[in-house]
């Protein structure tokens, strides 16, 4: 049998061919001239244009040119593995490189290649900087080959954003992509349209988008007036409930359930006989409150900041200031923090990061911790996750976990090993689950008199962030951090050297900025700003002194002459100061590199490989190990009978002491694979439910895009015209007229008004005539009533207008059915919960009511879009 290794290796071991071929190319593409490597692109595109394939013959020459132009242009030749990482991203897989592999750099091969066929290339990264700073970085790579690239920043307006959605390759964040394609599908004209359709697109971290962010749905809503004194009401009540008498907690699916006492206590404080036969929803709003006073807490699910509620991820430890909890939850937790709650939403549209990127036909990611859940990539989204071997050996030792009975025993341990980890001198990096651990482990250093930063989504920290990490590396060192210092954060071993010239420059000037304002004299500052950086032996690059200058407005001749002088001492000076950086990077090696502790594992291994991945970068050596605790929130939900029971045996041992024990670890091992599958299940789970949801969202869309690209709908109108009168009529004849008479008889005079008859028809002659007669003359009577506005409208040269009128009539219906349709379907899924009790799929229970109410909205939208443009007269 292959071992999951080897048949890794034997997958690498495919590209052997194509990798070797890419080599022997690039002697011939280095004697070609910066225009030949242009025309060679161009030359490319028309291959690809005639045979409509990404041939190996074009894979080879593009890999080959893209390697060429980016040593020509950023100095960088991409090493052979990074060829294999680009091969894997190019067959829409998912490529694992450890952080430091330079993965930006790798993209650009699958990127050009694929920008070939002119119908783009999206590049998605986590958030803004990160997009502008690879594009600017890689952008000269495209540049040079005569690829257009664009870049789009949360600030952007929508020409922006379609101008730059227009280049050959554009690098975006999720978010952006996604709201983008949102509000594409609510624009009430084409013009206003900013994406093209998907083709392929590179995802940048891709288990953090598709996996961590898979549970949350990117939703565009408007905000509805809100009854917040009932909220405040059901706070007052839920602290006369009784936890385990009046209600449950749940705390595996952090959900709360009312028992009989409860619902009796309830009826009680309000004075009422049954809960349930009152209009107003107390049980949904008490059990909120609950579940916000049980199970969300300040300092760990959120923040609070400007008197709101914002919700800390848990996976990046930062804070998301434009999310909210859905279905009430985050109103019933701004009662609890006493903040008025005046608005809540009502979703207009909403899609999850699963379903749109399953859009793209030809998707691939890259990221440092995938192959965890390779089975999830491959199960939900058809991800092959590739492990690709990195460029030099790789040093990080991951010591064996060090476990304690008790969470007081673990923080002790974790205080001990920063102690002495300061005393000889190496960085170490703590990581912890939430901001409140952050500050106990901070509280326990401070009475141990170890020197130590802490880095949570506090704002009193927040803007210290750059400063920690790029010291995180220093001699002596210590970090505390939640997830934020996991993904994408570079903690250079030493220091980093750049952000440090940068901070002492930026003091320089702004001293000797306030020294300009007294002695008005340039000159003065040009002397005073050389001999202090020749004193203090600074260290700068061209790019960091031309913004500092910038920054200052020296805008005399005299800056130029600045310009050079400083560009000379930069070289004299980088030579000076790299010495004392590369010693003390040496005498941190010897000390084994930056030491990683882990302070409780995650509910899944990725996010602590994540933590483990911020050392031994680059062939760096670098240790990690985690500090643990049976009571830890995840042994303790998951960990089962075992773990009780080992907890039970190890209580009385010393707990100063680690316990060592194989099937402890294993137990462990064990219980956090659960944990993993359990969240897996719940994603798997969402997604089943989402596809359904998403199948009606691609009919809705496509209808609009429809309408949006048609120039005349009129045929369209009237096929729909006809399907209302149907519809109609079917009401009209089947409704029993005994008990409806009343309504009927309205039904009909609406109707005689919309359709302008006026002959006189009642609810009995109308159940007598035969179907068809009746179906003739209403159809006229539309098509007359159509047809006279049509004329109308053309007398008075004004056909254009009443074709944009239709058009946005139609579009209208569609948005608002929609909007009212995914609320109807959020309903149907908190109901369908039930249906589980009565021993039927549910799932399959949703499929058919969710069918039921696709109908149902198709049909409103006809009506809505008849009514609408009968009962209006436009001029
Ligand atoms: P990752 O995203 O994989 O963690 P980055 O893309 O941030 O890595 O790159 C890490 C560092 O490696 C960067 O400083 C980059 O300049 C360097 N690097 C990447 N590729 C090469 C290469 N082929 N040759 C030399 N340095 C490289």
């Amino acid at each position: 049998m292959i071992t999951k290794f080897e048949n890794n290796k034997f997958l690498i071991k495919q590209y052997d061919n194509l990798l070797n071929q890419i080599n022997l190319n690039e002697s011939i593409v280095q004697n070609l001239t910066d225009i030949e490597l242009k025309e060679k692109i161009e030359k490319l595109k028309a291959q690809y244009f005639i045979t409509n394939k990404l041939s190996d013959e074009l894979i080879i020459e593009s890999f080959s040119l893209t390697r060429e132009a980016s040593i020509r242009t950023i100095g960088l030749r991409h090493f052979d593995q990074q060829l294999i990482g680009g091969l894997v991203l190019n067959e829409g897989k998912i490529a694992e490189m450890k952080t430091g592999e330079g993965k930006t750099l790798v993209a650009t091969l699958p990127i050009v290649l694929n920008a070939l066929t002119s119908k783009g290339v999206h590049l998605v990264t986590v958030n803004d900087y990160l997009a502008k700073r690879d594009a600017e970085w890689m952008g000269q790579i495209y540049n040079h080959l005569g690829l257009s690239h664009g870049l789009i920043q949360s600030q952007m307006n929508e020409n922006e954003r379609k101008f730059n959605y227009n280049k050959d390759i554009t690098y975006i964040t999720n978010h952006e992509l996604a709201f983008d394609f949102l509000r594409d599908n609510m624009v009430l004209d084409a013009s206003d349209l900013v994406l093209r359709p998907f083709n392929y697109c590179i995802i940048d971290e891709v288990d953090s988008i598709l996996i961590d962010e898979a549970r949350t749905p990117l939703i565009i809503s408007g905000e509805v007036p809100t009854d917040s004194i009932m909220y405040i009401q059901a706070l007052e009540i839920s602290k006369y409930l009784r936890k385990n008498i009046d209600y449950d907690l749940d705390e595996k699916a952090t959900n709360v359930v009312l028992n009989d006492a409860g619902i009796k206590q309830i009826e009680k404080i309000l004075g009422i006989s049954n809960i349930f036969e009152t209009n107003q929803p107390w049980v949904f709003f008490v059990t909120n409150a609950l579940k916000a006073e049980n199970f969300f807490f300040k300092n760990v699910q959120y923040i609070v900041r400007n008197n709101k509620i914002c919700i800390v991820d848990e996976f990046t430890g930062r804070i998301m200031p434009d999310r909210r909890w859905n279905n009430g939850l985050h109103e019933a937790i701004e009662a609890k923090e006493n903040i008025w709650v005046d608005q809540s939403s009502q979703q207009l549209a909403g899609i999850t990061y699963q379903n749109f990127f399953t859009l793209y036909p030809k998707l691939s990611g890259m990221t440092g911790t995938a192959k965890t859940a390779a089975t999830e990539f491959e199960k939900i989204y058809n991800l092959e996750v590739i492990v690709i071997p990195t460029i030099r050996p790789f040093q990080r030792e991951d010591l064996p976990d060090q476990v304690y009975v008790s969470e007081i025993g673990k923080w002790k341990a974790v205080a001990q090993a920063c102690r002495e980890m300061y005393q000889i001198g190496r960085p170490t990096l703590v990581g912890t689950n939430s901001i409140e651990k952050s500050e106990i482990i901070s509280l326990i250093l401070n009475d141990y008199n170890i020197p130590h930063k802490v880095l949570n989504a506090k704002p009193e920290n927040l803007g210290l962030e750059s400063e920690i990490i790029a010291e995180a590396g220093c001699l002596g060192s210590i970090v505390i951090s939640t997830n934020m210092a996991g993904r994408g954060t570079d903690i250079i071993l030493g220091g980093n050297l750049n952000f440090k010239i940068n901070r002492i420059v930026i003091n320089l000037i702004t001293n000797n900025k306030i020294k300009y304002a007294k002695n008005r004299s340039k000159l003065f500052i040009f002397h005073k700003l050389m001999s202090q950086i020749k004193n203090k032996q600074t260290n700068f690059s061209k790019k960091d002194i031309e913004y500092i200058l910038e920054l200052n407005n020296f805008n005399t001749q005299k800056q130029k002459l600045l310009k050079k002088v400083i560009v000379i001492l930069f070289f004299y000076l980088k030579i000076n100061l790299k010495k004392s950086f590369v010693s003390k990077r040496k005498q941190i090696v010897e000390l084994g590199g930056l030491f990683v502790i882990g302070t409780e594992r995650h509910e899944s291994r990725r996010i602590d490989n994540q933590l483990r991945g911020r050392t031994a970068r680059q062939g760096d050596p670098g240790t990690s190990r985690f500090y643990i605790s049976l009571e830890d929130k995840i042994f303790r939900l998951f960990g089962g009978n075992k773990i009780k029971q080992l907890i039970n045996t190890f209580q009385l041992t010393n707990d100063d002491i680690p316990l060592q024990s194989k099937i402890l670890t294993k137990s462990l091992d064990l219980a956090q694979e659960k944990v993993e599958n359990y969240y897996y299940e719940i994603r798997k789970n969402i997604y089943e439910y989402d596809e359904v949801l998403n199948q009606q969202r691609q009919i809705f869309y496509a209808t609009r895009w429809s309408v949006l690209n048609t120039v005349t709908i009129r045929n369209w109108i009237l096929d729909i015209g006809e399907s209302v009168i149907i519809e109609l009529l079917k009401y009209l004849k089947t409704t029993q007229t005994i008990e409806n008479k009343e309504l009927l008889e309205q039904d009909l005079e609406q109707l005689k008004n919309l359709f302008n008859f006026s002959i006189n028809l009642d609810i009995k002659t109308l159940k007598q005539l035969p179907y068809f007669v009746l179906f003739n003359f209403l159809r006229e009577q539309f098509w007359l009533n159509y047809d006279l506005k049509e004329i109308n409208y053309e007398l008075l040269m004004q056909i254009k207008e009443y074709q944009d009128f239709q058009k946005s009539c139609f579009l209208k219906a569609i948005d608002s059915c929609w909007s009212d349709h995914l609320e109807k379907m959020s309903e149907l899924r908190e109901a369908i919960v039930w249906s589980a009790y009565g021993q039927r799929d549910p799932l399959i229970q949703y499929k058919q009511e969710a069918y039921r109410l696709f109908t149902i909205t198709l049909q409103e939208i006809q009506n809505y879009l008849i009514f609408t443009l009968l009962s209006t007269d436009l001029t």
